[in-house]
């Protein structure tokens, strides 16, 4: 036999054959299944943050976060039980992986002083200070007890609410419940899902 590299390759690759013609059996590789690469990855079931359809998706995460891991998104696609999409994504939604991991993506929240041009970078606690401070006086300057014809309303005009597309049912179920409960009647919801 002619063992050139070219023949040489030509006889250890022909496919469909049981045994190679280099008498190698072909048969193990060929009945291993090819493994998915998100065979270990954990699934997150969540919502996709674009529009107002507010379409299922899973989300697939390599890593547990211990020791020498670091969780990782490697795949997101449509949610096959959810009943608003079926598993189906439009283009947007299926891109919307890069959102997650873009490196322009703001991990933390942004401050703009008043009559300031900048935008800075602060702490979560001290955004939710500064949040729940603004929340206490507008709700206190703003409360109205009753109404001009005497009724007891007990309700805050001075704030509104507007939920997000990533908020599904359950979190809008709570933000209402949370809201009204401080008195608000402006409330929305821009996916209402
Ligand atoms: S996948 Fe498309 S249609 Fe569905 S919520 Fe996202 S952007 Fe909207």
């Amino acid at each position: 036999m002619d063992l050139s590299r070219r023949n040489f390759l030509k006889a250890s690759t022909v496919g469909g054959l049981s045994i190679s013609l280099l008498g190698f059996d072909l048969r193990p590789a060929q009945a291993a299944v090819r493994q998915l690469k998100i065979r270990n990855a954990r699934e997150y079931r969540t919502v996709c943050p674009y529009c107002a359809v507010g379409c299922g998706t899973i989300a697939y995460v390599h890593g547990s976060g211990g020791l020498n891991t670091t969780p990782t998104l490697i795949h997101v696609e449509g949610d096959p039980d959810n009943p608003i999409n079926g598993g189906t994504l439009c283009p947007k939604g299926a891109s919307q992986m890069q959102l997650a991991i873009s490196p322009r993506l703001r991990k933390a929240p942004m401050m703009r002083d008043a009559r300031s041009s900048e935008w800075r970078e602060i702490s979560w606690d001290e955004a939710l200070d500064w949040f729940a401070r603004r929340f206490k006086d507008s709700r206190d300057a703003s409360f109205v007890e009753r109404d001009t014809t005497g009724r007891t309303v007990n309700r805050c005009e001075g704030i509104a609410w507007v939920g997000s597309a990533t908020v599904a049912n359950e979190d809008a179920y709570l933000i209402t419940k949370t809201m009204r409960s401080m008195g608000l009647v402006y409330i929305d919801h821009q996916a209402r899902i």
